[in-house]
C-alpha cells in the first residue's frame, strides 16, 4: 500500500531536512519515493537531487505544457524530486502555487506510477492556505510533527495539531529534532502525550548533518555509516511500522503556558 506522509512544523524546525533524510533512506531501501516541496523557497530536494530543481509554478508560468521530464526530476537512488514553487515572498497565497502543482501533477498522472511512498515538505505555517492543501486535498493521508523541546517550536507544533484536528487529519507521531534544550526529549515526549500522540523518533542535534548540507547532500548519502545516518533509518523505520495513528487534540493556550510551567 502507497504511504502518503505529510511533514510540519515550525519554520525552520528542520522540516526539510527530515523529509530529505527520510526519503534518501526509503530510496536506499529500494522503495519508489516521490518528495514533493510545497514551500516556495523550494529547497526540499536539494539535497537529494544535488542542487536546486526548477519549480512547477515557474515552469507553468514559461511553458504551459510541460511534460513529466520537465517537472520530476531523478535525484540520490532514483528519488523522484518535484518543487511546487510558489509566489514571489511578499506577493499572492502559497496555496495557490501548490494547487496549481499538484492539479498538474494529476494530469501528468505522476501519483498513478508504482509509488511506495509519497513525502510532502508542507509550509509550516498554520495561517498560510498552503498549509491546509496536502491535507483538505486529500493528497496526504498521514501527518508527522517536527519539533524541538524550545519553547516556540512546541507552541507552533500546538497550533499545527489545532489545524489537522480541523482538517480530521491522522496524526502518526512527533519527530524530536533536538535543539540541545535541557530535558529536551522529555518535554517532547510530554507534550505528545499531552495531545495524544507518541514521539515516532529522535534526531539528536549534529554538525554533520549541516556539512552534507553544505555539500548538497543528505547525511544519509554523504556519511552513511554515522550514527546520525542510522538514526533516520530508525525514524524511517518507526514510520513504515507504526499503528499508532490518531486525530489529536491540541491544547488550549492556557494549558500550555501550565505545560511549560509545570
Ligand atoms: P523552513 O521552515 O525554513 O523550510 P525547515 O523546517 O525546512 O525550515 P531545515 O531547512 O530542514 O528546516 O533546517 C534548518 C537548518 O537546520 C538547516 O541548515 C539544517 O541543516 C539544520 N538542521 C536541521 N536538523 C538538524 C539537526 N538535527 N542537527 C543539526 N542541524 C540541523
Ligand atoms: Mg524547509
Amino acid at each position: 500500500m502507497i504511504k502518503k506522509i505529510a511533514i510540519y512544523g515550525k519554520g525552520g524546525i528542520g522540516k526539510s531536512t527530515t523529509v530529505a533524510n527520510l526519503s534518501a533512506v526509503w530510496g536506499s531501501d529500494d522503495l519508489n519515493c516521490l518528495v514533493i516541496g510545497c514551500d516556495p523557497k523550494a529547497d526540499t530536494t536539494r539535497t537529494l537531487y544535488g542542487k536546486r530543481i526548477p519549480t512547477v509554478v515557474n515552469t507553468l508560468r514559461d511553458n504551459r505544457n510541460p511534460e513529466k521530464e520537465d517537472l520530476v526530476f531523478q535525484g540520490f537512488k532514483n528519488i523522484q524530486c518535484v518543487e511546487s514553487g510558489g509566489p514571489e515572498p511578499g506577493v499572492g497565497c502559497a496555496g495557490r502555487g501548490v494547487i496549481v502543482a499538484m492539479k498538474y501533477l494529476e494530469q501528468l498522472g505522476i501519483f498513478d506510477d508504482d509509488l511506495d511512498v509519497v513525502v510532502y515538505d508542507v509550509l509550516g505555517d498554520v495561517v498560510c492556505g498552503g498549509f491546509s492543501v496536502p491535507l483538505r486535498e486529500k493528497y496526504a493521508d498521514e501527518v508527522l510533527i517536527v519539533t524541538s523541546g524550545e519553547y516556540m517550536a512546541l507552541y507552533a507544533a500546538n497550533n499545527i495539531v489545532r489545524g489537522v484536528k480541523k482538517l480530521k487529519g491522522n496524526l502518526s507521531g512527533i519527530v524530536c529534532n533536538c535543539r540541545n534544550v535541557d530535558n529536551e526529549e522529555q518535554i517532547v515526549n510530554d507534550f505528545a502525550e499531552k495531545i495524544g500522540t507518541h514521539v515516532i523518533g529522535t534526531i539528536h542535534r549534529s554538525n554533520l548533518i549541516q556539512d552534507a548540507e553544505l555539500d548538497a547532500k543528505t547525511v544519509v548519502e554523504k556519511y552513511p555509516e554515522s550514527a546520525e545516518a542510522q538514526e533516520y533509518r530508525d525514524l524511517a523505520s518507526s514510520i513504515m511500522h507504526n499503528e499508532n495513528v490518531s486525530t489529536p487534540e491540541p491544547m488550549e493556550d492556557e494549558e500550555f503556558e501550565e505545560f511549560f510551567h509545570s
